[in-house]
């Protein structure tokens, strides 16, 4: 058997290695290292990708979410609604910003932002709410759409883990993820769906105003050479990132659906085990029964495969799995609310039951697009045998 890892990149690159190796030689010749045309090319593929007038390359997932930020005015002291249960960067800009990051509880099944805790969050300082679509799953944008239409908020979708998933809206319209919002951030790490050969991320929106705006604050704040009319910052995608992303941009479709494969015959193997619970699908608005994963519904991209685990000492299958040289995550280990660099005495623990639960019994399997069915059976095996 191979060695199995969390994320296999090399076995990725293997598949596009010529492709990737030509035209990364092609920009170190070119010397158009910074803003040459593979990355308004990228730029170009993306936005027909997505279906959304806009995208702005920028350099990492984060700096894309506080630019998204930057580019709506937003001023210290306004509120920001977003997920307890994320990975930092989300709320890291708000307060990096100076708006106050005002944590939700997110719901067991989908661990996504819940809209009932986003309603009981709003004062009359929140401006924006930031649901993350968390390991790949969209979160409610019906309702959350809803919510910011009622109380005039932006929202700010982070779909840095939910690049090509689709969102199925109640009125029956599909849309990508990240172009239901105002804006929208994602990252290119290596290990997202759509992952570079370095730091890189991107700003959507169909708003041609704001996309204006955010181009000058991506170059520090010009809007003409040597003319700064707002504080801006310098945040670039590079052009041999920008040449990779386009080698992988016209796979990421069939790099989801090899991920989704994975998680179905995860999911086939944890059936029954009654205290394994597999990553539940809410497909809102989407026709088929979510029972299982369906071949052409792309609700799901599994950027994580997380099961919840009930009554198993989490820690310790995490350790056994590892003894077995399985790798496994635990995304996320502790909420938000209860960071230190996040504490608010405004907080209440009774609001925050499922994210304080979660963090005791989420884990998280290898998952990526390379996972073989030897592989997959020994994981399996593995986990079944130590919770039963
Ligand atoms: C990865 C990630 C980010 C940050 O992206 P970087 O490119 O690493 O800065 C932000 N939000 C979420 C939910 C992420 O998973």
């Amino acid at each position: 058997m191979k060695k199995i890892q969390m994320v296999d990149l090399k076995g990725q690159y293997e598949q596009i290695k010529e492709q990737v190796d030509s035209s990364v030689l092609d920009v170190i010749q070119s010397t158009a290292f910074i803003n040459g045309p593979e990355v308004h090319n990228f730029q170009k593929e993306l936005e027909e990708y997505l279906n959304i007038k806009h995208v702005i390359p920028c350099a990492n997932g984060t700096d894309a979410l506080q630019i998204a930020m930057m580019g709506l005015g937003l001023k210290p002291g306004d509120e920001v609604i977003t997920a307890d249960f994320t990975f930092a960067a989300t709320v890291e800009v708000i307060a990096l910003l100076q708006l106050t990051p005002v944590l939700v509880d997110v719901e067991p099944d989908s661990f996504n932002i819940d809209p009932k805790a986003i309603r009981k969050a709003i004062t009359p300082k929140t401006k924006a709410i930031v649901p993350v679509h968390l390991f790949g799953q969209a979160a409610n944008m019906d309702e959350i759409m809803e919510i910011a239409n009622e109380h005039k908020l932006f929202v700010i979708e982070d779909n840095a883990q939910g690049i090509g998933a689709d969102y199925k809206s109640q009125d029956g319209k599909t849309l990508k993820t990240g172009t239901i919002g105002h804006i929208a951030s994602t990252s290119f790490f290596p290990s997202k769906n759509l992952g570079c050969y370095g730091d890189g991320g991107a700003i959507f929106t169909n708003n041609d105003e704001l996309a204006h705006t955010i181009r000058g604050i991506v170059n520090h704040g010009m809007y003409k050479r040597y003319h700064h009319d707002v504080v801006g910052v310098n945040s670039r995608l590079d052009s041999i990132q920008a040449a990779v992303l386009r080698a992988k941009l016209p796979n990421l479709d069939q790099y989801n659906n090899a991920r989704r494969a994975a998680a179905r015959k995860y999911n086939k193997a944890f059936e029954g085990i009654s205290n394994i619970i597999t990553p539940q699908i809410k497909g809102n608005g989407c026709a088929t029964n979510h029972d299982t994963i369906c071949d052409t519904c792309n609700c799901h991209v599994f950027h994580q495969y997380t099961l919840k685990v009930i009554d198993v000492d989490r820690d310790a299958l995490a350790q056994h799995l590892n003894e077995k040289g399985i790798p496994c995550g635990v995304y996320y280990p502790i909420p938000l609310h209860s960071q230190k660099a996040y504490l608010d005495e405004r907080y209440n623990e009774a609001d925050f039951t499922v994210t304080n639960q979660l963090v005791k019994e989420v884990i998280s399997l290898p998952m990526h697009t390379e996972l073989d069915n030897e592989q997959i059976d020994f994981i399996t095996k593995t986990i079944i045998d130590f919770v039963s």
